[in-house]
């Protein structure tokens, strides 16, 4: 097995041999090394070797890593974003990255500007355009790249440098030299609006000799470096040397066990309870019980508060006096109405998630509203985003926001019960026996939400507009629903929840 100092070795050769091919010996092309998926030891590895340029497409795995190097002392890295950016996660790649090559639309540029954090440099910036003709691939066309430059141009957080491109894996050379040279027409052709000489970042280990004989300055390799990626990626298994501990074992804490197994072995998990009885499910999986709170806390590295919100307060003294650091735990809790300040207060650290699934997570399909206090680290979120993963969507948030989903997405599911059992009972009324009417009522709710899901493209106005003709039966029903106050009725009962949300924060 060849090393990845042999493999550095090579491609430099590669590159240089590429160089002198198209006649140009003197000029210089950048190495960028693609550790996406790879560890820590890997990157280190290629670190020693001389190498400082690297690229990461998963920003919350990425996050994770650059923190964990930079606390190692590995500061003079230089990280570049290559990656599909989605929108909920330009935050985290505006405050961890030098550089960002996957800018393809206004908005994300926007967000990255706005999110650069003021104590570092503005974030350089490429644009990437779509060169492979490859529908799916991400990309800017051609004709939206000047407004696109434009914009980058505008915004003074950014730093415009160059372009990026992807050609088409397994293109023959013809095809791959007309992709290449479409971008450095592009950067040619709009030379002007770049800071200085526009950078075209353009080849991977399959093409890196075209892409530099059309003039790339800088080619991004993964493979030939450190070997074929594995996907999906590493599970939290290997990030964990720890246990994971549940304090207390009831519903929630059940739901959220499964969700763990799905990334962890029953062994690792301990779950405390007064009721041994009632945590013999867990033993019978493989997990150790204790009676003791405290003793669950040995060796564990993640622990889920699950005990009912009035019993809390005397948990949470009863782990502080234990006498183990608890600094070195995360802790998530599932308590209502507690705030961050006043469990992070009592434990006397600041590792401290707040979570709010609702009971969909039973079936994978919840929403969990997640809240990190100031201790958590990149790592931390993204073992705790794997852990709960099972659960179904995961929406980061403030506390303020985690309340308002508490009351839509945590009380919601009885909301909707309650709108079936109305809708199931018109339809008995008018004949329907109760077996039809429940899988009619349940179907057409589950038809109406995929739909949506699929449509993103509408408006959730647009899409109800789809079914109602005027003066027809929906058109009917919708009128007598307005008559009747239904958005006064959703606003009552939204606001119900959440000023009962603010009086237990404050009985609690
Ligand atoms: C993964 C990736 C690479 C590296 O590809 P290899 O074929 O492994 O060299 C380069 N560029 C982008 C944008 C990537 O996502």
């Amino acid at each position: 097995m060849s090393s990845i100092r042999d493999n550095l070795t090579k491609i430099h050769l590669r590159i240089d041999a590429a160089l002198q091919g198209c006649g140009r010996p003197e000029r210089k092309v950048t190495l960028l090394c693609v550790s996406k998926t790879k560890p820590i030891e890997q990157i280190l590895e290629a670190y020693a070797a001389g190498e400082r340029e690297f690229g990461e497409s998963y920003a919350t795995e990425a996050a994770a890593k650059i923190e964990k190097l930079r606390e190692l002392g590995y500061t003079d890295l230089r990280w570049h974003f290559i990656g599909p950016l989605q929108k909920n996660k330009t935050r985290l790649v505006a405050g961890h990255f030098d550089v960002v090559q996957s800018v393809d639309r206004p908005e994300v540029a926007q967000r990255l500007n706005d999110q650069r954090p003021d104590t570092l440099p503005p974030l350089e910036v490429m644009v990437q355009v779509n060169i492979s003709a490859e529908s799916q691939k991400s990309g800017c066309t051609p004709e939206q790249l000047p407004g696109l430059l434009d914009l980058v141009c505008s915004l003074p957080r950014l730093r415009l440098t160059g372009l990026m491109g992807i050609a088409r894996e397994g293109a023959e050379e013809a095809e791959l030299k007309k992709s290449f040279d479409t971008l450095r027409e592009l950067s040619l052709q709009y030379r002007e609006k770049f800071a200085a000489a526009p950078l075209l970042s353009m080849g991977m280990t399959s093409d890196l000799e075209s892409a530099i004989a059309c003039g790339s300055d800088m080619v991004r390799i993964g493979t030939a470096i450190f070997g074929a990626r594995e996907y999906p990626h590493r599970q939290a298994q290997d990030e964990l040397r720890g246990r994971v501990a549940f304090i207390g074992g009831g519903n929630m804490s059940s739901c959220i066990y499964e969700s763990v197994l799905k990334q962890l072995k029953p062994e690792q998990i301990t779950i405390s309870g007064p009721h041994p009885e009632k945590l013999a499910h867990f033993q019978s999986r493989g997990s150790r019980i204790t009676q003791s709170n405290t003793a669950a806390l040995e060796d564990a590295e993640v622990v889920f508060l699950g005990v009912k919100p009035q019993v809390l307060p005397g948990v949470l003294q009863e782990l502080a006096a234990g006498g183990r650091d608890l600094s070195s735990i995360l802790f998530i809790s599932m308590a209502a109405g507690f705030r961050l300040k006043r469990i992070s207060a009592a434990l006397g650290t600041r590792r401290v998630v707040r979570i709010m699934p609702n009971t969909p997570a039973k079936i994978g399909q919840g929403v969990t509203a997640l809240c990190y206090d100031e201790g958590v680290s990149a790592t931390d979120r993204s073992l705790c985003e794997k852990l709960l993963a099972g659960m179904g969507l995961n929406v980061p948030g403030s506390e303020e926001q985690l309340n308002v989903i508490g009351a839509i997405c945590g009380c919601g599911p009885a909301f909707v019960f309650r709108f079936m059992e109305a809708l199931s009972a018109q339809a008995q009324r008018h004949g329907l026996n109760p077996e039809l009417a429940r899988s009619a009522v349940e179907q057409t709710l589950l038809g109406a939400a995929l739909l949506s899901s699929q449509s993103r493209a509408q408006s959730l106005a647009a899409l109800r507009e789809a079914v109602t003709s005027k003066g027809g039966t929906t058109f009917a029903g919708l009128q007598a629903m307005s008559a009747h106050g239904f958005e006064d009725l959703i606003q009552a009962t939204v606001q119900a929840s959440l000023d009962r949300t603010a009086e237990l924060e404050g009985l609690l």
